[in-house]
């Protein structure tokens, strides 16, 4: 970061409002003086000033120095290159558009409840339940469903037994702030998180520490990645599942998107929607975002590829390594190469390419930046 103090007022204008602020809620939970509050209502998912007496843009804090908002945010200015450089001691090749990685695999949790209950292999609950075990880390934030689970009303939330990482498994493809769950952690008496979410949410910790942020990245042991290619408005259930395919939401039990979005009801009925017709949901913050594969947490996981019980998993730190090297010696996952799959690898460059076309021209260079597509075989 420049010796400029940047704060609120920089953040406002250059992320916020300037359509690449994802919503990850990174600048709410690092800011010490309780002046952003977050909005989750009708489809904004955006932090705001709450500070009395002040201007939207504005912050008295910020004016006297504080500038751990900017420090906090995975969007500000060249967060790509801070991350990659704090976390690989390089910057990523060109060709490395899913983000450096040690080892490609697929994975599966041994346990078969929780192989049954996750979303593909159950790799990010075996992972959590492992974690917590050792006392690696004390608490996770994660994803759960409000109330009963019949809104499908995605909230953040913290786990720290058995019980509370299998009823946060499998995935909602509307919008979790997962960070948001920081505060409610500490107070539970953590020390040492385990972040689990998609690319948006999991770069922030290094970006902070990257940028010298304090104790609040120290915080996090370990991150967990979900791949994602874009997250939908929560309207997306009465304006379209329920409207036009007679889908309510509270009959839905499970979801899934591979190609199409997969809908399983409580009748036992299975139906799919086209991916085109959804994108009109497409959260705003969605739309500029180049991150596919959740290029800066531990390990990525997504449910791309052939086989629908493995997790396509991308181990990227040593943090990564050790987990994945402990959980195969004590027996609780499976691991196969990812060459198995080539289709799945070949599928995960492919989109990690098309989200990072989203990002626009008139920010940093860094995260368009990959090379020019392969030329086509001639017939
Ligand atoms: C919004 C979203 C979009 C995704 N898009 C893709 C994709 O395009 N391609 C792909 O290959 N994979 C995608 N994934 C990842 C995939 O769905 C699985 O999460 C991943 O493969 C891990 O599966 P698992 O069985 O190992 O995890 P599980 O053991 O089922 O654990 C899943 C974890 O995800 C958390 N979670 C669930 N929903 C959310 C949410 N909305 N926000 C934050 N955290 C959440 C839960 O708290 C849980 O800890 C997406 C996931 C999400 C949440
Ligand atoms: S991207 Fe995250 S940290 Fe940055 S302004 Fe938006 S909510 Fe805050
Ligand atoms: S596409 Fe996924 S990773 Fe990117 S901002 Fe949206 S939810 Fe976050």
């Amino acid at each position: 970061m420049p010796a400029e103090k940047l704060h609120w007022t920089h953040l406002f204008h250059e992320v916020v409002t300037s359509g690449l602020c994802t919503g990850c809620a990174g600048c709410v939970v690092a800011c010490p003086h309780d002046v952003l509050g977050y909005d989750d209502g009708d489809g904004h998912y955006k932090p705001f000033n709450i500070e009395e007496g002040t201007a939207p843009d504005q912050c008295s804090h910020g004016d006297r120095g504080c500038t751990l908002c900017t420090r906090a945010c995975p969007r500000f200015r060249d967060w790509e290159g801070e991350a990659d450089s704090l976390l690989f001691g390089r910057m990523r090749e060109l060709d490395e558009v899913a983000g450096i990685a040690k080892d490609i695999v697929l994975a599966r949790a041994t346990d078969p409840q929780v192989l049954e209950l996750g979303q593909d292999g159950g790799l990010v609950s075996a992972i959590l339940l492992w974690a917590l075990g050792r006392g690696i880390v004390d608490a996770a934030l994660v994803s759960y469903l409000e109330g009963d689970g019949s809104s499908w009303k995605a909230v953040p939330g913290v786990a720290r037994t058995r019980e509370e990482v299998l009823a946060s498994a499998g995935s909602r493809y509307t919008y979790s702030a997962n960070l948001l769950a920081y505060n409610e952690a500490l107070a539970t008496g953590a020390e040492k998180l385990a972040l689990v979410g998609m690319g948006c949410q999991t770069s922030m910790p290094p970006v902070m520490s990257a940028r010298k942020g304090g104790k609040v990245p120290r915080k996090f042991a370990l991150s967990i990645g979900l791949l994602c290619s874009k997250t939908f408005d929560d309207a997306i259930f009465p304006e379209l599942l329920e409207a036009k395919y007679g889908l309510p939401r509270e009959q839905i039990v499970k979801m899934n998107i591979k190609g199409v979005l997969q809908l399983w009801m409580r009748d036992g009925s299975y139906h799919e929607v086209p991916l085109k017709e959804c994108h009109h949901w497409t959260r705003e913050g969605c739309l500029t975002c180049p991150d596919f594969a959740a290029e800066h947490a531990d390990i990525s996981t997504g449910g791309i590829g052939a086989f629908n019980d493995w997790t396509l998993t991308l181990v990227r730190t040593d943090v990564g390594r050790e987990v994945m090297g402990g959980m195969v010696a004590d027996g609780v996952i499976e691991v196969r190469p990812g060459d198995d799959d080539p289709g799945a690898v070949a599928l995960l460059r492919k989109l990690s390419r098309v989200s990072r076309k989203r990002w626009p021209e008139v920010a940093v260079a860094g995260p368009g930046r990959m090379p020019p597509p392969a030329p086509k075989p001639v017939a």
